[in-house]
């Protein structure tokens, strides 16, 4: 079978923008073949939760699990790419026309994904989960959420409870997804986190693929 894909992964830059308070992303070359190493080698300084990657149910919940400790299952098979028109937040309302299943894999295609992701600073009127969308989810038992900024919670409301609430649940979450690609609709996802043992969250590289 062959694949169409769609890389919906954010590329980790030198001092691209970051949560504020997190450490600047650093990515800085040490080794250059140019002026006479055997090798060209990269050092990476950055937190992780750094462009796309998930958070682990620790990075909120003291004894949560690790990334490591994640199930294939939550970032692996069928998911659904959903459009939300609210330019603020995700809210019950607009989840509520949805029809959101049990155990689904759901993908949320914001504003933040044609503009936010474009804003040379860290972008604080993202788009995000309130509380009580995040309790709606819960309710409607999703097995993963995905979100088109660095974080499920919003930058003035909500930071905390969206994250108690999703990963208290058990949901998986993927955040700093550009999505500005594909449309709404049905894909295969396949996102792996680097095995960092123990981490609160972890890089990834996601793709959606569907067959042609
Ligand atoms: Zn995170």
């Amino acid at each position: 079978m062959s694949w169409i894909y769609w890389d919906v992964s954010v590329a980790l830059k030198d001092g691209m923008a970051c949560w504020p308070g997190d450490p600047a992303p650093r990515i800085e070359q040490v080794a250059f073949m140019d002026q006479g190493s055997v090798c060209n080698v990269t050092k990476l300084h950055m937190s992780a939760h750094t462009a796309t990657h998930m958070d682990a149910p620790r990075h909120f919940i003291n004894e949560g699990v690790g990334i490591d400790q994640m199930p294939f299952d939550s970032v692996i098979g069928k998911a659904r790419v959903v459009e939300i028109h609210d330019p603020v937040a995700i809210r019950r309302a607009e989840l509520e026309g949805l029809d959101l299943k049990a155990g689904e894999r759901i993908l949320f295609k914001t504003r933040n994904s044609s503009y936010a992701w474009e804003q040379p600073e860290f972008f604080k009127d993202f788009v995000y989960i309130a509380d009580e969308g995040a309790q709606y989810l819960v309710e409607r038992g999703v097995k993963t959420v995905g979100v088109d900024y660095l974080s499920i919670g919003g930058f003035y409301h909500d930071t905390v409870e969206t994250h108690v609430t999703i990963l208290g649940a058990g949901i998986a979450v993927i955040e700093g997804l550009n999505l500005s690609e594909v449309e709404a609709g049905e894909y295969e996802l396949i996102c792996l986190p680097l095995k960092i043992a123990g981490a609160d969250g972890a890089p990834a590289r996601v793709v959606l693929r569907r067959p042609v």
